[in-house]
């Protein structure tokens, strides 16, 4: 019997279904992409110390108080501290010391002139203003304070946690492993990519999609090739793909034909079957299951099908398999560039580009959004969804939209 569940159902019971992978610890350098599994506290101020935004020099605020065009004030040079040095000197009343970007701030001294607002000479520095109590000083902690939360575990780590894990002296933080994810190709039909066609052959495009997708979240792809269509031979795939990846996606032969024959591998390797089909369209049909903990993805032959039934379904319980934290699809309104003409009896997944017009972010979709069709996928960033029961969607119509790879 075929039994329809909703999609939103259908993912979180798919994300329900996994938890991330185990850790191990690799050298910063190599950390980029990966997934932190610790908070991350600071365990000093950066920075430092007090320190000079300038050029210039460092006194008592109290010896300027008085300091004015008509009434200047002179002070005589301790020392000069340049940027990696220390002070050998406490600033006392009516002295001060040459600062360079970055040095710190000497004992005594509690705010410093640019160069430019004084006159100098090598002995002495003359003031023609007031300078305040820490003006022109970078305070201990400004930028991160001891003890601050920096990054939650669970973040991807990216640009600014990269340089927050240096700058906390983290040489080879926890991360999450890369999860392996076995890519199984069903179909009697396919051909793998370097051999010549024969007649009724395709080559199998699908597996090397999948290939792209799971580089691009994280994950190690694990190809194990093509599979004809033969319950012993798809079970037996399925059975070596458990061993040794964290989890499975197949592709094809999960519709309702004679040679659809996954759910049957599914069954015969003693997998939990989950679910079969999701109210959405293209990917409607699918083969959902369990087996020692690991989670089987059954996704249709048709390219466009598998991927946009992957992007809605499962890509917030690859996410969670990766570790990160904030793993769930994040929906968000989208404007729509160009309009698409049918009527959606179901709820439609339009693929396609996020792009900016007139000072709008839009989304652009593709002309062919069939199932069938893999290159319309090409530069796709982003996916929609038309309710059910909707007519025609002209442009500038605003849907529910979500991001199906990083920006
Ligand atoms: P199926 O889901 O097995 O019924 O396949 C649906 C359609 O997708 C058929 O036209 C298949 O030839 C095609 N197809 C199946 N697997 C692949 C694949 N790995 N790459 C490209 N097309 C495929
Ligand atoms: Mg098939």
């Amino acid at each position: 019997m075929k039994e329809t569940i909703s999609y939103l159902q259908a993912r979180a019971m798919v994300s329900g279904a996994v938890y991330p992978v185990d850790t191990e610890t690799v050298s910063l350098a190599e950390c980029a992409g990966r997934v932190l599994v610790n908070d991350l506290f600071a365990a000093d101020n950066v920075p430092p110390f007090d320190k000079s935004p300038y050029d210039g020099y460092a006194l008592r605020s109290d010896d300027s108080l008085n300091a004015s065009s008509e009434h200047p004030v002179t002070l005589r040079i301790l020392e000069e501290i340049p940027a990696g040095g220390v002070p050998h000197y406490e600033v006392i009343p009516g002295t001060a010391v040459k600062i360079l970007t970055g040095a710190p701030i000497p004992p005594g001294a509690d705010t410093v002139v640019a160069y430019e607002r004084t006159s100098y000479t090598a002995e002495s520095v003359t003031l023609f203003a007031p300078s305040a109590h820490n003006e022109n000083v970078v305070l201990a902690g400004e930028d991160i304070r001891k003890g601050e939360l920096l990054v939650k575990g669970g973040s991807v780590i990216d640009a600014g946690v990269m340089g927050s894990l240096a700058a906390q002296d983290i040489s080879a933080p926890l991360v999450y492993k890369r999860p392996k994810v076995g890519i199984i190709s069903t179909g009697s039909e396919l051909t793998p990519v370097g051999q010549a066609l024969t007649p009724g052959k395709i080559y199998d495009s699908n597996g090397y999609s999948l290939i792209a997708i799971l580089e691009e979240l994280g994950c190690q792809p694990n190809y194990y090739g093509i599979v004809k269509d033969d319950v012993d031979s798809i079970s037996a795939a399925l059975e070596k793909g458990i061993q040794e990846c964290d989890l499975i996606l197949t592709t094809g032969g999960v519709s309702v034909g004679d040679y659809d024959l996954t759910p049957a591998a599914m069954a015969a390797i003693g997998a939990e079957l989950l679910f079969r089909h999701v109210n959405i369209k293209p990917g409607m049909a699918c083969a959902y299951a369990k087996k020692d903990g690991k989670l089987i993805c059954g996704l249709s032959g048709n390219p466009a099908a598998s991927l946009s039934n992957l992007f809605t379904i499962a890509l917030p319980a690859i996410r969670r398999l990766c570790g990160i934290a904030d793993y769930e699809i994040k929906e968000f309104p989208v404007t729509l560039a160009n309009g698409f003409r049918k009527k959606s009896p179901g709820n439609r997944v339009l693929r396609g580009t996020l792009e900016f017009e007139d000072g709008m972010v839009k989304l652009r979709i593709p002309e062919s959004q069939g199932n069938v069709v893999i290159s319309s996928l090409i530069g796709c960033n982003a996916a929609a969804v038309i309710p059910a029961g909707s007519g025609p969607v002209p442009a500038g119509t605003v849907l529910q939209g979500f991001l199906i790879k990083k920006l």
